[in-house]
């Protein structure tokens, strides 16, 4: 059966996506890829959301996403993308050898945070380890907290954790930071900011019970190793987007993340739309991603309203 939206991921974007198109009757089939509900089933509480003056835990939130888009008809199914050919309407996508076929595309594949590849890191995920110093800051009033990168996310989450910690380490793996000259003058003007230079970590201490209570440090430059106690660790070494599948199919930055038209959800191709993280890494926000998979179910429906 043709489907008039199939939308490719399941975080915010994509289940906003879904919520506003099977609201316009157009009974979307979502992918929810190897990862459902997104980057926020990797956190605790979010409490920037708006609704939930309590806060949230981020996997009850996609949760409560996911049956919102049911409610109103959307088809949602556990299953990852594997090919697409968007050379033609109506556009190909494939799981596997299963070939499913759309009159247009919503792309919401997200971007994955980068991370050391520590067993421990994987461990504590959401236990004292994050990738989003705006989402879990908060929690780390009067603590100690670590900071993972060179760049300018790196900069901009340290002096964003200051607001709550009581000293925030920027562990970078050379004696320079990456980061443009004016945020680096930001951390180094803040006086809660320190540095750990030439350093990667090589273990972060802590049982999910305890919650983070240190790492051990690698000096690069003579591979000496020595412990710091902390209360969290945030990564903060990039994002890839999730676009391999769309390489060549795409228009995409020298990063890989899609490029929408200005003030859209528009691809390089006329019914194939992008929203969330895949296209903005900017604000990366699950508030932004959502308002962006709204505007991408807005333009399906117009475009197929156009195509009629
Ligand atoms: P980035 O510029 O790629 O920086 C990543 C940092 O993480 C680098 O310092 C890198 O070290 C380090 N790193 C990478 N892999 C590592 C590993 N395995 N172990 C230890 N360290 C590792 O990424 P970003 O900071 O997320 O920025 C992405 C883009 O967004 C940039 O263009 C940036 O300018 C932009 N951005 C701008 C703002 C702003 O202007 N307000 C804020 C955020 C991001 P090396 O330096 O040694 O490679």
């Amino acid at each position: 059966m043709n489907r008039k939206v199939i939308i490719i991921g399941s975080g915010p974007a994509g289940l906003t996506a879904a919520i506003y198109s099977a609201r316009a009757n157009l009974e979307p089939l979502v992918f929810e890829g190897n990862q459902p509900g997104g980057q926020l089933t990797i956190t605790t509480d979010v409490e920037n959301y708006p609704g939930f003056p309590e806060g949230i835990s981020g996997p009850e939130l996609m949760d409560k996403m996911r049956e919102q888009a049911k409610r109103f008809g959307a088809e949602c199914a556990f299953k990852h993308v594997t090919k697409v050919d968007f050379s033609k309407r109506p556009f190909k996508v494939w799981i596997g050898d299963d070939l499913y076929t759309s009159d247009t595309v919503i792309v919401s594949t997200g971007a994955t945070a980068k991370m050391l590849g520590l067993d421990s890191e994987k461990n504590l995920m959401g236990y004292g380890v994050s990738a989003c110093a705006t989402c879990d800051g908060f929690f780390y009033r009067d603590q100690k907290v670590l900071v993972v990168g060179g760049g300018d996310s790196a900069i901009e989450e340290a002096v964003f954790l200051t607001k709550f910690a009581s000293e925030v380490w920027i562990v970078h793996r050379r004696e320079e930071l990456r980061a443009s000259k004016i945020m680096r003058k930001r951390a180094e003007d803040n006086p809660k900011v320190h540095f750990h230079w030439n350093s990667t970590i090589k273990e972060i201490l802590g049982t999910k019970e305890s919650g983070v209570t240190g790492v051990v440090l690698i000096d690069t430059q003579t591979g000496e190793s020595r412990e710091d106690s902390c209360d969290g660790v945030f990564m903060a070494i990039g994002h890839t987007p999730n676009t391999s599948l769309f390489t060549d199919i795409l228009d995409m930055d020298d990063k890989g993340y899609l490029i929408t038209q200005s003030d859209s959800s528009y691809t390089n191709i006329p019914g194939v739309f992008a929203c969330g993280d895949v296209q903005d890494h900017t604000y990366r926000q699950a508030i932004t991603a959502a308002g962006s998979g709204c505007q991408a179910a807005i333009d399906a429906e117009r475009y197929l309203e156009f195509q009629e």
